[in-house]
């Protein structure tokens, strides 16, 4: 299935949570197709920095807001109709599970709200950012879109995985009872260069720890799996998606799939460094593996990721050397 490009020079769309690092990235490549953009950003986990390459361009807005809180009224930039909104803002790692829990669930909530209510009276295409998450610990593996999951409600997780499950059934209530066009797209493991060096995800603390010679904190025995997806894999499927006229939900990410412990071996070595290998207690509700099904992802988009561990995870440890000096 070959999906024709519907969204480009002159089209203008709305990024919520467009200073992240996966939004950035989809940003750069909208801005590159010459959509004029408006990237909203409370910068609770996201960065002025990621878009700053951006900020003297004529197509692209960066606005300081909280979408919780609504759309501001006061700025011209949301003034006119937007043809797309990609509703990508949500803290998202595990740290920011402890220390955002009630900010994740009011942005998954009420935030997601106030954008449905916008791409309608817009007439808008409505993208939301789900996760690999609202499959909780899964039972059934790989995780096909059909399967509804495995989630603790009260679980430390919970604020995200139950959050994004809400996202979900609102977008899909405005789809089938007030005719939206939306999209869902379930986000598995993505990583690349904008990743914080602390934002407690594997692959940003096992390169920092290697890149600064400590030892590496592998959570439980390792043998927990993961499969990993370069950014801009994910960015291609995620506008595929977005170009498409289909609903979803549709999984994106890779099938490659790497234990924590060789997750842990290869970036030792891709970044020459001499850190060993250490195994720490492991957080609770963590799954035990993840792999997504991309059969429909093939099917209906011509999805297909290309970027091989080695390559992605080399391009990322040279944006974290540089980085961390
Ligand atoms: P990120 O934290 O880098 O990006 C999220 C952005 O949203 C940040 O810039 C943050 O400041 C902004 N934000 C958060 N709350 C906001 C609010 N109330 N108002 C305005 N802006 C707000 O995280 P990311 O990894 O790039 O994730 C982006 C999206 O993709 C998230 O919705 C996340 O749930 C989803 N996702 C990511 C992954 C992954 O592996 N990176 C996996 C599954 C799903």
């Amino acid at each position: 299935m070959k999906v024709a490009e519907r969204f480009g020079s002159g089209h203008r769309i709305l990024v919520t949570g467009g200073a992240g690092f996966v939004p950035s990235h989809l940003v750069d490549a909208l801005i590159a197709r010459g959509c004029t953009v408006v990237a909203l950003d409370n910068f609770v986990t996201g960065s002025k920095e990621n878009v700053a390459h951006l900020l003297d361009r004529p197509t692209f807005t960066l606005i300081e807001a909280d979408i919780s809180d609504g759309l501001p009224t006061h700025h011209p930039a949301l003034a006119e109709r937007f043809d797309a909104i990609l509703h990508m803002a949500s803290p998202a790692s595990p740290t920011d599970f402890a220390q955002l829990p009630v900010e994740i669930m009011r942005v998954g909530s009420v935030g997601t709200l106030h954008l449905l209510d916008r791409a309608v009276a817009d007439g808008a295409r409505f993208l939301m950012a789900s996760t690999s998450e609202a499959y909780g610990d899964p039972k059934e593996h790989p995780q096909r879109e059909t399967y509804w999951g495995n989630v603790n409600p009260i679980g430390v997780r919970s604020v995200y995985d139950e959050a994004k499950r809400f996202s979900e059934a609102a977008t899909m209530a405005y789809h089938r009872y007030r005719g939206l066009d939306a999209a869902i797209v379930r986000i598995f493991n993505t990583y690349g260069p904008r990743m914080r060096p602390d934002d407690g995800r594997a692959i940003p603390t096992f390169i920092s720890q290697a890149l600064r010679g400590e030892p590496i904190t592998v959570h439980g025995t390792g043998n927990q799996t993961r499969s990993i997806c370069f950014v801009e894999d994910l960015v291609r499927g995620i506008l595929l998606l977005l170009d498409s006229t289909e609903t979803g939900p549709i999984n994106c990410g890779t099938e490659h799939e790497l234990t924590m412990r060789q997750l842990a071996e290869l970036i030792v070595s891709l970044s020459d460094s001499t850190s060993e290998v250490t195994y720490i207690t492991r957080s609770s509700d963590d799954p035990e593996m993840r792999r997504p099904d991309l059969a429909l992802a093939r099917e209906l988009l011509g999805y297909e990721p290309t970027v091989a561990p080695e390559d992605g995870l080399r391009r990322t440890i040279e944006y974290f050397r540089a980085r961390l000096g």
